[in-house]
């Protein structure tokens, strides 16, 4: 694998972390944790790039984004293949994931377009007004385990093509898909320094959040850590977008189509082991009718989900990421069922044979959850759908609304005014409408409300761009006649 020669580029680190294949609990690599030293010589070595690369035309560094987008597509399914040994999702999932990270790239290569300026003639007598958009210096991003190819094309391909140098801090349970994205970057024709991997944990965060070079930091995490990166990155001056945890709900009218609707749920709830931000984790049923049909309709095909490794073809879902994350998500199913919720599909005890080390859970599925429950409240992060029921339309809102987190949300309706009413009503920043998992695409915007955003500005698409770059504003005239002498009013047009 490509990845291993440029991991041993940090190898004068003093300490390591092991990577596993969590489908054998084996370790299959190890990550160099950078000091505070070595994140500062990566700053050191971005600063002096960004003296070269913003000076680079847009269209030009456009250009290398063209090259770098022909080169993924070259290597989706190498790409595909690293994340899904890495991070154990099923092969499908993993290409699923590079191809919406690839049309990141492809919005990139737009970019310029969006760097143009406003102009404005005569402004005032002989006085015309323009505004740019400039990058920022050296930016960093911090990402997660659950999407280790796509988070950071959320990231990286958007500040360097506004004209930035990039410092990106990928997870360190799954690392390589960055290593190896980097050096496509290169192979692209990036010049050295303008995108730099740092590998580590919270020594090396820590140096991210306190560098006084970094103009700006973009986190992508669960929320106890978005936070703390948002106070203390803003603490120390920078432009922070920390982009937190969430608890996604559905609410199912009783108008809806209870096929349709459970298809969605099971792809939403179970598809990558739950480990995605925008899983859906709550069916909220409008009536005990739809409740009882979607038991009905899930509750064998949750028993029948094929468990197994990303090596084989017939996985729906693969392993948990960590033993400690599965044993985490058990201890909420252990929790739930204490607390009262009827735990009607039980996944805690399944084993996968020949792959009994794994970090395996079967898919669970609570009814009669209530909001008092650690399993409603809490992000689990796992293959746990919880039903909740309600009585009526205006209960299942205020649920949602309710709740701290506010990543995603949808409705299954037929009736176009509920549908309407929920889309506006909502306090939640991406909605589904008959679409369970509603992410953004490239050239919108991805982000949360409440406690799933900390920060004014979501990621990819224009607010990317307004993410990466500062606004200037200029006013400029050309005096054509002789000094006409010191003026101490307030400059008006008059
Ligand atoms: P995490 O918060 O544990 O780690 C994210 C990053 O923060 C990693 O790079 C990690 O090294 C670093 N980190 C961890 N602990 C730290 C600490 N104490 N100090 C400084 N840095 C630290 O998250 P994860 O387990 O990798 O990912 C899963 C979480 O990410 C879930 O909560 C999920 O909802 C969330 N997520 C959110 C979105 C979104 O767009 N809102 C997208 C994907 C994942």
């Amino acid at each position: 694998m490509k990845t291993q020669s440029t991991q041993k580029k940090n190898d004068d680190s003093r300490r390591f972390g092991d990577v596993y294949n969590p489908a054998t609990g084996k370790v299959i690599n190890r990550v160099p944790f950078a000091s505070k030293a070595e994140v500062n010589k990566a700053v050191e070595k971005a600063k002096k790039a960004f003296e070269g690369w913003s000076e680079v035309p847009p269209m030009r560094r456009a250009r290398i984004m063209f090259r770098f987008l022909e080169l993924l597509n070259k290597n989706a399914d190498e790409l595909a293949r690293i994340v899904s040994t890495e991070h154990g999702k099923v092969m499908v999932d993993a290409q699923g994931e590079v191809q919406r990270g690839i049309e990141i790239i492809e919005f990139a290569t737009g970019i310029p377009s969006f760097l143009k300026g406003e102009y404005s003639d005569s402004v005032g007598t002989g006085v015309d007004s323009y505004s740019t958009r400039q990058p920022l210096g050296v930016v960093a991003g911090i990402t997660p385990f659950n999407f280790p190819a796509m988070v950071p094309m959320w990231m990286f391909p958007v500040a360097i093509t506004c004209g930035n140098t990039f410092i990106l801090k990928p997870s360190e349970r799954d690392p390589s898909a960055s290593l190896f994205m980097a050096e496509l970057m290169k192979e692209a024709g990036l010049p050295d320094g303008v995108l730099n991997i740092v590998n580590g944990d919270k020594e090396a965060v820590d140096a991210i959040l306190t560098h006084p070079d970094i103009q700006a930091v973009s986190f992508v995490g669960s929320t106890p850590i978005a936070e703390y990166i948002y106070k203390t990155g803003t603490d120390n001056g920078k432009r922070v977008q920390a982009l937190g945890g969430a608890k996604n709900h559905m609410i199912i009218m009783p108008d809806a189509d209870i096929a349709q609707a459970s298809d969605a749920l099971m792809g939403a709830a179970f598809g990558s082991a739950g480990e995605r931000c925008m899983a859906i984790s709550v069916a909220v049923a409008v009536g005990d009718k739809v409740a009882d049909a979607l038991v009905a309709n899930l509750t064998p095909r949750i028993k029948a989900l094929k468990i197994g490794p990303c090596t084989d073809k017939q996985s729906d879902m693969g392993p948990l990421i960590t033993k400690q994350h599965r044993d985490k998500v058990r201890g909420y199913i252990d929790q739930g069922v204490k607390e009262g919720a009827k735990l009607v599909v039980d996944g805690r005890h399944l084993s996968v044979k020949g792959h009994e080390e794994g970090y395996f859970l079967g898919g669970c599925l609570f009814d009669q959850v209530t909001s008092g429950m650690t399993i409603y409240k809490e992000e689990i992060f796992g293959p746990v759908l919880s039903l909740v029921r309600a009585k009526s339309y205006a209960e299942a809102v205020k649920l949602i609304n309710d709740h701290e987190y506010g990543n995603g949300t949808a409705i299954f309706t037929n009736d176009g005014g509920a549908a309407r009413n929920f889309a506006r009503d909502i306090k939640v920043g991406m909605v589904g409408i008959n679409v369970p998992l509603p992410v953004p695409v490239a050239f919108h915007s991805f982000g949360g409300w409440k406690r799933s955003l900390f920060g004014d500005v979501h990621m990819h698409g224009q607010e990317g761009v307004r993410f990466y770059t500062r606004l200037k504003t200029i006013t400029a005239r050309w005096p054509q006649g002789p000094a006409e002498g010191a003026n101490y009013h307030f400059p008006q047009n008059k």
